[in-house]
C-alpha cells in the first residue's frame, strides 16, 4: 500500500523546528504587547465573497489562488488566502468601532493560497500581521512600520532588509494617474505580456508590480503616481517619512510599488531581503481607509501589515535559538520494576513544582538511558537502582558539573525546592 504523504505545498514543522516557531511567536506576543496591539483569532475559512469583494476581482488571488468550495445550504466558502478581510469583517461583525475610536490587532495563524510551491513558497504558510483601525493620521502608519522594524531588530536582521515604502494615494488620486499610465502605455501596447495586457483593461496599476524586464524598462519614462498626489496625499507620505526619520528607521521609496490588493490607499510598503533569493519579500502592507466600509461597516481609516513566518524563520540566525531549545531539568532512570512505583510517584511531585522530567518508557539499559539524558541535555539525572530501592535513597548526578551523591526519596523534592528558589 502507498504511504501517505503531505499535501504538495504544505510542510510538517518537525520537534527539531517547532520550537523556534514558538521562540518566534513568543516575541511576536511580546512585541506587539509593547505597542499595545492585541490578539485576534478568526476561523479558518469564511464566505468567498469576504475576499473577492476586498482583496479585488483582478489579484492573483482571487483569479487563481483561493481554496475555495460549495458547502451545503448555497454557501460558497474559501480557506481564508489572507488575514485583513477577515480581521476587519471581525470588527464590523463585533461593531468594535462603537466600544473606542481605535483598535489594534495582531494575529497568528496559517493561510491558504494554490500558488506553484518553491523555496519560501508554500500552499499552507504561516503569517504574523496587524491591523490598526480608527487613525488616519501618519503616525499610525509610522508606528506600524516601526513595529516591524522593532521585531525584526529583536532578532538581529536589520541589516539583511530593506524596507521600501510608496504612497499609492486616495481614489481620487488613483484615478487620474490611472488614465495618464494608460495614454503612456497604449503606444507600447503590443510589447506588454498577455497578463499585462489584461491588467490595462482591468487594473493598469498592477503593472506597474510588472518583474518583466522590458516592461519595466518601458516604465522608468512612464508617469510618476506622485506628480498626481492630492495636497492632503502629498503632506500624509511627507509625515511618514519624517516620522520614519525620527526614529532612524531606514527607507527607500519605490514608486513602482502599489502591492497586488484592491485594498490598499496612500501609504503601502515591503520589507524585503537579498538572502532570500526569488521569493524576497519578507513583509509587505498597507492603508486600506475604504476597506471597512467595502465590507459594510461605517467608514473606518486601517493599515497593517502581514509578515511570512517561514521567510523570517529563513533568515534568522540559528545562534538566536539556541538558549530557546526544551531541555530536561531532571532525567529519571529506574532500572528495576519494582521501582516504577516510587520513580512515577517522585516525577509527579517534581512537576508539581514546576520542573520538567523526562524518563524512559521502554525501560532501556542505565548505559542507553544516560546516552539520553546526555543528548537531551538534562541537567541532572535520578537514578533508582537495585541499591538505591533497598535504602530508600536515589542518586543525583549533577550532568554539567559530573558531581554525584546519594540523597534520600524523601528528601529529593525539598532538595530541588531549595535548588530553584
Ligand atoms: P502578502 O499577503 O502576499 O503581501 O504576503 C505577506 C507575506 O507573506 C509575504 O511577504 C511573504 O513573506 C508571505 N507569503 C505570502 N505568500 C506566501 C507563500 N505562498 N508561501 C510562503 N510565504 C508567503
Amino acid at each position: 500500500m502507498k504511504n501517505f504523504r503531505s499535501i504538495k505545498g504544505t510542510h510538517d514543522i518537525l520537534p527539531e523546528d517547532s520550537y523556534k516557531w514558538r521562540h518566534l511567536e513568543s516575541i511576536v506576543h511580546q512585541v506587539c504587547a509593547q505597542f499595545g496591539y492585541q490578539e485576534i483569532r478568526t476561523p479558518i475559512f469564511e464566505q468567498n465573497k469576504l475576499f473577492s469583494r476586498s482583496v479585488g476581482e483582478d489579484s492573483d488571488i482571487v483569479t487563481k489562488e483561493m481554496y475555495s468550495w460549495e458547502d451545503k445550504e448555497n454557501s460558497f466558502l474559501t480557506l481564508r488566502p489572507e488575514l485583513t478581510a477577515p480581521v476587519a469583517r471581525a470588527y464590523n461583525q463585533h461593531n468594535l468601532g462603537n466600544l473606542s475610536p481605535i483598535h489594534r490587532f495582531y494575529y497568528i495563524g496559517p493561510l491558504f493560497r494554490r500558488e506553484r510551491p518553491q523555496k519560501g513558497r508554500q500552499r499552507q504558510f504561516h503569517q504574523f500581521g496587524i491591523e490598526a483601525f480608527g487613525s488616519n493620521f501618519a503616525e499610525q502608519d509610522a508606528e506600524i512600520i516601526a513595529l516591524a522594524w522593532h521585531l525584526l531588530t529583536h532578532f538581529r536582521l536589520t541589516n539583511k532588509i530593506d524596507l521600501q515604502v510608496n504612497s499609492i494615494g486616495t481614489s481620487e488620486c488613483r484615478a487620474g494617474y490611472r488614465d495618464a499610465l494608460k495614454q503612456f502605455l497604449k503606444p507600447h501596447f503590443d510589447e506588454l505580456s498577455e497578463i499585462s495586457k489584461r491588467r490595462f483593461n482591468t487594473n493598469p496599476l498592477r503593472i506597474l508590480d510588472s518583474k518583466n524586464k522590458k516592461e519595466q524598462t518601458i516604465l522608468k519614462n512612464g508617469p510618476r503616481i506622485s506628480d498626481y498626489y492630492t495636497k492632503d496625499d502629498k503632506e500624509h507620505f511627507n509625515e511618514v517619512k519624517t516620522y520614519l526619520k525620527a526614529m532612524n528607521i531606514p527607507f527607500t521609496i519605490n514608486s513602482g510599488l502599489v502591492r497586488g490588493l484592491d485594498y490598499y490607499t496612500k501609504t503601502v510598503f515591503e520589507i524585503t531581503s537579498n538572502e532570500l533569493g526569488s521569493q524576497d519579500a519578507l513583509l509587505g502592507g498597507g492603508r486600506y481607509d475604504s476597506l471597512v466600509e467595502t465590507l459594510g461597516g461605517k467608514p473606518t481609516p486601517g493599515i497593517g501589515f502581514a509578515a511570512g513566518i517561514e521567510r523570517i524563520l529563513l533568515l534568522i540566525n540559528e545562534e538566536n535559538f539556541k538558549e530557546h531549545k526544551p531541555v530536561p531539568d531532571i532525567y529519571l532512570i529506574c532500572l528495576e520494576k519494582e521501582g516504577i512505583p516510587a520513580s512515577l510517584s517522585i516525577a509527579k511531585q517534581l512537576r508539581l513544582k514546576g520542573l520538567n522530567i523526562v524518563s524512559d518508557p521502554i525501560r532501556r539499559s542505565m548505559k542507553a538511558q544516560m546516552r539520553d539524558a546526555n543528548k537531551l541535555r538534562a541537567r541532572y539525572v535520578l537514578i533508582l537502582g537495585e541499591s538505591e530501592l533497598n535504602d530508600n535513597t536515589i542518586i543525583l548526578k549533577n550532568l554539567e558539573s559530573g558531581k554525584q551523591e546519594s540523597i534520600k526519596q524523601e528528601k529529593i523534592v525539598k532538595y530541588f525546592d531549595n535548588l530553584t528558589n
